[in-house]
């Protein structure tokens, strides 16, 4: 597809007065990013500045808006606009982006042949998205950086990484942002980052959201319509880019594979609202002017590309939300295709292994005297690891507030039972998962869920939540409700406390009912002899005898490993 109208003059057209202010190798503090865009928001009307919620450092996240109507609310009144949403800075240290979205949005205000573009655009900037990394201004937490002289630090004001918090929602930046995206509903989004890692020569390298986790129609226009312009026009510009390059072992020319951004991550967020996401990153090793004018380029490619192509995004997402209604089955783990793969091109160097000087030891190191051009391939795709059957109905204790809080921020559709009921219903009991020794973003994320489904009457209560699932947020529901979910509630460890057994025995005082147990019960002692020639270990231990019979009985909770958010299914009516 091509440009309908004369686009191609103005791509590149200039980095104008804006990037004038700005010193070379440096990048603007908060307090000049925010001065600068009120001064913007000030000159034009069809630009402003607002606050769209709180931060974690206290200070309100802000959003700049640029809509030609001069309407700056979250409801569209003309739905023909397609909506980008450019966020930056949750990586502050990486602030090519901060800076060059600044100079994009000057471009685009005071340039009137932005004018057309304008009319079918809302163009939505997060000038910082983590500001207490922003203010906590260094020059050194990058280590391999090249340039800018100072810049803002990866964590934030409580040091999370905000780039694995979107579905946790431990930061108010991202209660801000949940809201907010909902309220807003962008069509396009796009974060800006700087990489690390490999080296080659290409400026901006490109993470467009893992496919596979779409739904058919926006998957397809993805990566057949969209995507492909995207990589042709900076080429056909001189700024050729290239996928995100995740070596597969550590050296491109061995193969590269697409990076699967799963809900924590923002694009993986936005997936799960239908939304088409992209990352830039930029190539740590390039001199800052060059990555702020590319990252500059290619924000503005993505929007005039956009309005290029508005009427099929429109229509690939709400075709998405139909796509995904239909649907009895939807994934919620995913992992690498390692069956398929497509050629690319690649412009790398060389990468010999040398004595380290420090060290004495192999090192692999970049050869920039020696660079290829050499097709490489490129694992685009994933498939399904675990696939959930949906409910038609999630039932909510009301005691999970933080659980209902997070699904009313996401828009999500629910009633209230009004009265005390007892249901039969589906309910997931936990077989297996793995912790890590060592917190993760503030959590010990659990992974390797294993479930087994079983039926069970349980009392609820008025107040507890009815939640369908054919509903708009599909997708984020039962993402965030099912156990087995990489990034589900159950994996950030907001229902650990089913994990603990509440009462236990006196082995001299449950004894004498064990035996009694065994007596009455064949299946039982036929079970237990057998574990018993099985495991010596069991044969030689009072307590683990005890407890192997204890847990085979009446005494022992039901409750314990018993995912709380139980399920619905009509087909198997509840009586
Ligand atoms: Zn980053």
């Amino acid at each position: 597809m091509r440009f309908s109208f004369a686009l191609i003059g103005i791509f590149f057209c200039s980095l104008v007065h804006a990037q004038a202010e700005r010193k070379i190798n440096e990048s603007r503090t908060y307090e000049s990013l925010i001065a600068e865009y009120k001064a913007l928001a000030k000159s034009y009307k069809q630009a402003k500045l607002i606050e769209i919620g709180k931060s974690d450092i206290g200070k309100p996240l802000q959003l700049f808006v640029i809509d030609s109507d001069g309407y700056f609310q979250a409801k569209k009144i003309d739905s023909s606009k397609v909506t980008i949403l450019i966020n930056n800075g949750i990586h502050p240290g990486e602030s090519c982006g901060i800076d060059a979205s600044v100079e994009l949005a000057e471009q685009l205000l005071s340039d009137s042949r932005y004018a057309p573009i304008l009319k079918q655009a809302r163009i939505l900037i997060i000038p910082v998205y983590n500001i207490g990394g922003m203010l906590n201004r260094n020059s050194f937490s990058r280590a391999n950086q090249n340039g800018p002289k100072a810049y803002g630090f990866r964590g934030n004001a409580k040091n999370l990484d905000l780039n694995r918090d979107f579905i946790k929602a431990d930061s108010k930046n991202a209660k801000s942002f949940n809201q907010f995206f909902v309220e807003w509903d962008p069509d396009v989004f796009v974060e800006t980052h700087t990489t690390n890692g490999s080296d080659h020569t290409y400026t901006l390298t490109l993470i467009s959201t893992q496919v596979d986790k779409l739904e058919p129609s926006l998957a397809n226009f993805l990566k057949n319509d969209f995507e492909p312009e995207l990589y042709q026009k900076m080429a056909d510009h001189g700024q050729e880019i290239t996928p995100y390059v995740y070596t597969l072992e550590g050296d491109p020319k061995k193969g590269i594979k697409a990076f699967l951004e799963t809900p924590r991550y923002s694009t993986g967020y936005a997936a799960l609202h239908h939304c088409l996401g992209f990352i830039t990153e930029a190539h740590v090793f390039k001199p800052y002017e060059a990555r702020v004018k590319q990252t500059n380029s290619f924000l503005e490619l993505l929007i005039l590309e956009s309005v290029e192509q508005k009427e099929a995004i429109h229509k690939a997402r709400k075709q998405a939300v139909k796509e995904i209604m239909a649907k009895d089955s939807i994934a919620v783990q995913w992992k690498l295709d390692s069956a398929r793969y497509k050629r690319i091109l690649f412009k790398g160097y060389e990468k010999v292994e040398k004595r380290s000087k420090l060290t004495g030891l192999p090192l692999g190191f970049y050869n920039h005297e020696e660079s290829y051009t050499d097709s490489i391939r490129f694992y685009k795709y994933y498939q399904a690891a675990t696939k959930i059957k949906v409910p038609d109905y999630y039932l909510v204790p009301q005691a999970y507030e933080k659980v209902i809080q997070r699904l009313a921020w996401n828009g999500v559709k629910y009633v209230r039972l009004n009265k005390d009921t007892s249901i039969e219903v589906s309910s997931e009991r936990i077989i297996d998962y793995q912790s890590p020794k060592q917190p993760y973003e503030g959590h010990y994320l659990h992974s390797g869920i294993q479930t087994r489904s079983e039926k069970v009457k349980l009392n609820f209560y008025k107040g507890d939540l009815l939640v369908p699932s054919k509903q708009q947020k599909r997708a984020y529901l039962t993402h965030v409700l099912e156990p087995a979910a990489v990034d589900g509630f159950f994996a950030w460890n907001f229902f650990d406390g089913i994990l603990q057994q509440k009462e236990w025995f006196s082995d001299y005082a449950f004894e004498p009912k064990a035996k009694k147990l065994l007596e009455e019960n064949d299946s039982l002692r036929i079970a237990f002899e057998k574990a018993k020639q099985q495991k010596p270990s069991l044969a030689n231990s009072n307590f683990e005898q005890l407890y192997f019979i204890y847990k085979r009985s009446p005494y022992y909770e039901r409750s314990v490993n018993r995912f709380p958010i139980y399920k619905i299914y009509e087909k198997e009516a509840v009586r």
